[in-house]
């Protein structure tokens, strides 16, 4: 029987998810289901000092947003409670303790300005850090006299030569001096342990089959295997993937507004599409397809389609596939959003659904919905050359030849839609021996004061209403002649 694939999300609350942090529990996600297998949510709080307050709430409402379902996790419960590492705290120190006994770890009582010193003078030598052992060569006696002050670490013994070689699932077989790695700290003087210790304990006690994580991991990771072989555990499956880069190769930046997923959803990206498009960031199919739904992607996902180079973060191709996704619901879904978006902002009422289907090609972020309409509330300040248009053959003394008669037809109009609207604007660049452009141009231009508006001068006319359209014609016509 073959064992069951059990993954894990292992977050730190420290305030915000990031496209990477998605990333990770979407392959995470769908390394289990592709296989059939259970996909776990661990909190890992252990650095105190980085926990803020409500940020597991943010990972518990991402992972909902797009329906990454955990099977188990803090707030679903399992059966390897708890979820959360604070409150597994007493878990890792007898683990620590246990390779203190088999020599895999000892004590140190080095302060903090000893250590300090130590990083200056490697500092300055241009050395990279690396804890000198001097607490591995204390006597019995003086570790047991110094435990009683009950201020101490615990670090791993790193084996003193040899190599170490694990086979990485998407960056091959990597290879490892041991004299390079450093004696890590496992539990730390606030009695916590460190990510570093306390993701292997977890990951082992979770009998977790398959680690996916960011490729940040890769160089601590033979550290972590010394761990699981000093215990005689089974190693797992790891699955490191590949950096995400911003355009030109530059590191994205935690700090940068650019990545989080919360921005991204307040520029109007779509949860669909943002997930789409992160599955891409690494993963690709083998054939030139690039829409997925989350189902597809659980079905079609492999290991196999990771790729080790860098992904780049394109935020023009993620507009892209934005609009895609808008383009493809129904004009229905689609007047639900606009609905939702313009029912504080616009001041008349209007019909949201002329509106909506006005908005639904042009938009490509759903903030394009209240951007592009201001002018149905307002007509702002414009310039009367705002009438001049080449191709049109119009310009302002067009206009004011043109919107007169206009104001007359639809005096005169006793139904008002758009084939009613489209029909008199017609019958008058007829007789005026006009292209309709002639004619259209100057009315958009009036009702809106725009240079470009989702919908012409008819659609426009429609939404307006008979009254308003009119009032805004008279007004445009006073502006011309005042000029
Ligand atoms: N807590 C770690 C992080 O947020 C998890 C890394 C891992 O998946 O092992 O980066």
């Amino acid at each position: 029987m073959t064992k069951e694939v059990r993954t894990r999300f292992a977050p730190s609350p420290t305030g915000t998810m990031h496209i990477g942090n998605l990333r990770s529990a979407l392959y995470e996600y769908l390394v289990a289901k592709n296989q059939s297998g259970k996909f776990v949510l661990r909190i890992e709080d252990t650095d105190q000092q980085r926990f803020v307050e409500g940020a597991t709430k943010i990972i518990y409402d991402t992972l909902k947003l797009f329906n990454l379902v955990h099977d188990e996790g803090p707030d679903v419960g399992g059966p390897y409670n708890p979820y959360i590492q604070s409150e597994r705290k007493d878990t890792y120190l007898p683990y620590a303790k246990q390779l203190v006994k088999s020599g895999h770890a000892y004590y140190c009582f080095c302060t903090k300005e000893r250590l300090d010193d130590l990083r200056t003078k490697a500092e300055e030598n241009k050395e990279q850090f690396k804890y000198d052992r001097h607490c591995l060569s204390l006597s019995e006696d003086e570790i047991n006299e110094k435990l009683k002050s009950d201020e101490y670490i615990i670090r791993q013994k790193m084996p003193d030569s040899g190599q170490l070689i694990y086979n990485d699932s998407v960056f091959g077989r990597l290879t490892f001096d041991n004299n390079t790695l450093e004696d890590q700290v496992l539990i730390k003087s606030d009695g916590f342990p460190t990510y570093n210790f306390a993701n292997v304990i977890d990951d082992h006690l979770m009998n977790i089959t398959h680690v996916v994580r960011g490729s940040e991991y890769l160089s601590s990771t033979p550290k972590y295997i010394h761990l699981y072989n000093a215990f005689n555990w089974d190693v797992p499956v790891f699955v490191h993937l590949p950096l995400i880069v911003k355009e030109g190769g530059k590191k994205m930046s935690k700090r940068s507004n650019d990545g989080i997923i919360s921005v991204l959803i307040d520029k109007g990206y779509l949860p669909e599409a943002i997930l789409n498009y992160i599955a891409l960031l690494g993963w690709s199919h083998g054939d030139s397809e690039e829409f997925f739904t989350l189902a597809e992607l659980e079905k079609e996902f492999s290991i196999k389609g990771i790729s080790k180079s860098p992904s780049i973060f394109d935020e023009n191709k993620l507009k892209w596939m934005n609009g895609e996704y808008i383009r493809k619901m129904t004009d229905s879904q689609f007047h639900d959003i606009v609905y939702e978006r313009l029912k504080d902002v616009l001041i008349h009422t209007l019909d949201t659904e002329k509106i909506a289907k006005i908005l639904h090609k042009r938009t490509e972020v759903l903030t394009d919905i209240e951007n592009n309409i201001d002018f149905f509330n307002k007509v702002g300040e414009y310039d009367k050359e705002l009438y001049f248009h080449k191709k049109m053959k119009c310009d302002y003394e067009v206009a004011i030849i043109v919107l007169p008669q206009v104001i007359s037809i639809f005096e005169e109009l006793t139904s008002w839609d758009h084939d009613a609207i489209y029909q008199s604007l017609a019958d008058l660049a007829t007789k005026l021996e006009y292209k309709n452009g002639k004619v259209m141009w100057p009315v958009r231009v009036a009702l809106t004061g725009k240079p470009v508006t989702p919908g012409g001068a008819i659609d426009i006319a429609d939404i307006l209403g008979k009254d308003m359209t009119i009032k805004r014609l008279k007004t445009a016509i006073d502006k011309l002649e005042k000029n």
